[in-house]
């Protein structure tokens, strides 16, 4: 543990209930003035109230962001940035949104500025994910890490309840791969242990009473705190199988994340008890169990063929699942990965030892 290497991403972020209200502040702390608004039809109106706000300082909206950030929207919007000529994204939303901005980023570097509204937590990373011809590859990039961040919480109070569960179950998967990986060190372990006690006690809260701003306020600090893992250090099998799932089968993210999480803890829960064992007093002395009951116990979805996975897929998207290899805490066994995906399939409980 005392020999690491440690990089800190490094981003503007504000944090706080009515946040918000500094985007026009932070546009022009950034040297800028013409903003171009993005959203997901579905949070058009949210875009559109900050279009209110920021007055003049708004030259224009792109509300089709789209899950998977396929590389046609992107063009699209690309070329509008350019006709209304913008300065600045401002992503208002979740990974859909934010990947957007970074698309844009990505092709002619402009500074981006985002307010999240789920956990995903896409907004601290350098990473892309984007779908052309139907394969989804990912890119990593300076220009791609967001300039600003606003966590405004009152901002999450409309996000469903199961899609809040499904999202921090994604926030959960970086922190507990981050405790495994392979250049883990302390300050992302720290940030890993704290941001799963985060949402672990916010989660029960948020499904009692949505509109309860101090849990909201504290799923967004567990996810900040999990989404800052997830873009300092690698991830594995966890991560691996999903992108595999949503790339080749269409399944989506944050639901396929919140079924797998189990199932991927109890795979490496052994090898990697050392790193896991901080997740005890949480979770129980078993991970894959513990998350498992967790999981049930919300509500969240617990089998891959309620996401419409075909049983029949199950062996190509084992053979894809290992196609190239990547480091993970267990060796990749295929027989035992082909188990684990049926079991997830099935929406058994995992079995494993303790740690
Ligand atoms: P999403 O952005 O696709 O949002 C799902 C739906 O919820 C959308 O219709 C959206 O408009 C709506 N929504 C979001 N916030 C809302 C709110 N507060 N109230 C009401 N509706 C709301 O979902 P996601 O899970 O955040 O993002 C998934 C995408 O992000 C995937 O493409 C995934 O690959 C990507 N992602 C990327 C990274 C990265 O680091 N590159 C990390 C995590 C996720």
């Amino acid at each position: 543990m005392y020999n690491f290497t440690y990089h800190s991403n490094s981003a503007r972020v504000i944090f706080g209930i009515g946040k918000s209200h500094l985007l026009a502040e932070e546009i022009q702390a950034l040297g800028c003035s013409r903003a171009l608004l993005l959203s997901t039809p579905e949070q058009r109106a949210d875009v559109e109230r900050q279009e209110t706000v920021l007055g003049p300082l708004c030259v224009g909206i792109f509300a089709n962001a789209t899950m998977h950030t396929p590389v046609e929207v992107t063009e699209q919007a690309l070329d509008y940035y350019q006709r209304i000529g913008a300065d600045c994204v401002v992503a208002l939303g979740g990974g859909s949104t934010i990947g957007l901005g970074k698309a844009i980023a990505y092709r002619n570097d402009a500074p981006q500025l985002v307010i999240p509204t789920t956990y995903a937590g896409s907004e601290v990373t350098p990473i892309l994910g984007q779908t052309a011809d139907g394969i989804k590859t990912t890119v990593s990039s300076n220009k791609i890490l967001p300039e600003v961040v606003i966590y405004d919480a009152q901002l999450t109070l409309g996000l469903p309840v199961a899609m809040s569960v499904t999202s921090a179950l994604n926030a959960m998967a970086h922190a507990v791969e981050g405790l495994y990986a392979k250049n883990r060190n302390p300050i992302t372990s720290l940030m890993a242990i704290d941001g799963i006690r985060a949402l672990h006690r916010a989660l029960p809260q948020i499904i009692l009473q949505p509109d309860n701003l101090e849990a909201r306020r504290e799923a967004q600090y567990g996810a900040w705190l999990c989404g800052t893992v997830l873009g300092s250090v690698g991830m594995a099998l966890h991560h691996k199988l999903c992108h595999t799932l949503g790339g080749s089968f269409g399944l989506p993210h944050a639901q396929t994340h919140a079924v797998m999480l189990p199932h991927t803890a109890a795979y490496n829960q052994d090898a990697a008890a050392e790193w896991l064992r901080p997740l005890g007093d949480v979770f129980g002395s078993d991970l894959g169990a513990g998350l498992y009951d967790f999981a049930k116990d919300l509500n969240a979805p617990m089998a891959l063929r309620d996401l419409g996975l075909s049983e029949s897929d199950l062996d190509c998207a084992t053979e894809l699942a290992l196609r190239n290899p990547y480091w993970n805490p267990r060796p990749l066994e295929s027989a035992a990965i082909r188990d684990l995906l049926q079991r997830a399939w099935s929406g058994d409980r995992p079995v494993n030892g303790g740690l």
